[in-house]
């Protein structure tokens, strides 16, 4: 087990565009299991790369759904309908905020064998997606917070 350093809100690397993984070596496998015991040791639903410093387009996520989705190179391909919700993020821990995002998304990733697989999300797991997809884009959830 190891655990990655978070970077948080202020830390310009949470503000770039994090690039695509041309190739699913033992490096990105790496990082992804380091990913997913940074995420459980901070009690967080899910990570993305540049949260640890890593701008590659990585994402960890675990809604309690009974899986943990190891994402590369993630996409929303697809998405409807509207929930309003509390969002909190490990980069930004002394906020919460109210952000509007798709109730359902369907995404597209390559899993850790380099396959291309796609997942229908729901609640929780679609508003997870937004979250993490937008880090690799160096958009904040704070970005997104709606007027109380
Ligand atoms: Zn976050």
């Amino acid at each position: 087990m190891a655990l990655r350093n978070l970077r948080y809100e202020g830390d310009e690397i949470l503000r770039k565009k994090s690039r695509e993984v041309a190739v699913v070596d033992n490096k990105i496998k790496t990082l992804l299991d380091d990913m997913v015991d940074t995420m459980y040791e901070n009690d967080g639903v899910g990570l993305a790369a540049p949260q640890v410093g890593i701008l590659k387009r990585v994402v960890t996520i675990d809604v309690d759904d009974g899986n943990v989705y190891r994402m590369i190179n993630p996409r929303i391909i697809k998405q409807s309908g509207e929930q309003k919700d509390q969002e909190g993020c490990l980069s930004v821990p002394e906020k919460k905020g109210m952000v509007a995002r798709p109730m359902n998304v369907t995404a597209v990733y390559t899993d850790e064998e380099g396959n291309e697989v796609a997942v229908e999300a729901e609640g929780l797991l679609a508003r997870a997606i937004c979250h993490e997809v937008d880090h690799l884009d160096g958009i904040l959830f704070v970005d997104r917070t709606l007027e109380e």
